[in-house]
């Protein structure tokens, strides 16, 4: 197939995507540091994610489905993938085609593990957080006699909410349990779990958000680097006068004449319509703000006394915990809604 080089692309700097990991792992003290690489690699590319921070010495990721760790392909031997969503009755067909293993979630799912021949595999908990995993109730019901589990697993829901009493409650709960219910490891922590500190990380934290540049909770500000940086081609600038309105729905009037330009970016991209009159661009070492709304395919900007030109690119501002607090998005949502219309340049 023919490519053609994008109009827009997202810049990835492999060095703070490694440089985040390493200090997750040191915050993570004894236990081994993972990486949460699903949903592609949270918008990155889960290949690229996991070749880089495998050669750094991680040897534990995890990715939501089956379909994740296939796409993967062939992994080095000491790596380990587990599916997080565990094995539905159209996955077991693969499972031995596959180099991974499921987190088995709920009753079912661990009968259907047993019966298609009880291979090692890892077991989720919920204490709390009503999502995935087996209540401890079924999880002590005799249920796990003689699944090979290797690593215990659950999942905090509100470790990036300071305030929360329910974060204390699971890891009580989980620690009783891990005496309860045998395993090779034991495993608790996401990114806002490690900043818990060491109580919360047992044998293994799965970081995923702070890898990527996303700050959990403020303990992480100034150690975690920014992974990525959206850039887009101007298409086209043109001269506004005074008076005329920019974009659907009129929702900007130029006060004076100005010059514009289009960038090669919108909402389909997941520039979303909230940057709408609201982001920002970088240009020529000038900040320059997004006028008018958002569209499908293209975002227009104000480069009045700035040497644009049609081709030139155009940083938008996408500093993540900054990106959340003013669009009220989720530092995931705006990794994630990222599009597949980049290039996804490593440098
Ligand atoms: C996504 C996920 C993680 C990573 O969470 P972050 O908040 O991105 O660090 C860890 N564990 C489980 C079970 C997950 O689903």
């Amino acid at each position: 197939m023919v490519k053609v080089p994008a109009p827009l692309r997202l810049l990835i700097d492999r060095d703070a995507l490694v440089a985040n990991w390493r200090w997750l792992a040191g915050r993570s003290g004894k236990a081994a540091c993972g990486a949460a690489i699903k949903a592609n690699g949270y918008g990155l590319g889960a290949k690229p994610v996991f070749k880089h921070l495998y050669a750094a010495g991680c040897r534990d990721f995890f990715v939501a489905t089956w379909a994740e760790a296939a796409a993967l392909g062939t992994l080095p031997d000491d790596a380990q993938l587990s599916v997080l969503h565990g094995v539905r009755a159209e996955d077991i067909g693969f499972t031995n085609q596959i180099r991974a293993r499921p987190v088995l979630n709920s009753i079912d799912q661990v009968r259907r593990w047993q019966e298609a021949g009880g291979g090692v595999c890892h077991v989720m908990l919920d204490t709390g957080m009503n999502r995935l995993g087996l209540t401890p109730e079924q999880a002590c019901s005799g249920l796990l006699d003689g699944v090979k589990i290797n690593t215990l697993l659950s999942h905090l829901a509100s470790a990036d909410e300071p305030t929360s009493a329910l974060t204390a409650h699971q890891r009580a709960e989980f620690a009783q349990l891990s005496r309860l219910i045998p395993a090779e490891r034991y495993s608790l922590a996401n990114s806002a779990g490690i900043m818990m500190g060491g109580d919360y990380a047992f044998d293994l934290t799965r970081p995923g958000i702070a890898l990527y540049g996303g700050i959990p909770l403020a303990q992480a500000d100034g150690h975690i680097r920014p992974v990525v940086q959206p850039q887009a081609q101007i298409l086209q600038i043109r001269a506004v006068s005074a008076g005329e309105t920019i974009g659907y729905g009129e929702t900007y009037r130029a006060q004076r004449d100005m010059l514009i330009a289009i960038l090669n970016i919108g909402y389909a991209d997941g520039y979303l319509r909230c940057w709408s009159n609201m982001g920002e661009a970088m240009i020529h070492g000038e900040t320059r703000p997004v006028l008018g709304r958002v569209s499908m395919d293209m975002t227009a900007i104000d480069v009045t006394a700035v040497d644009a030109r049609e081709g030139d690119w155009v940083s938008l501002r996408y500093d993540l915990p900054e990106a959340a607090k003013a669009s009220g998005l989720s530092q995931y949502e705006l990794l994630t809604g990222l599009g597949q219309r980049f290039d996804r340049v490593w440098q």
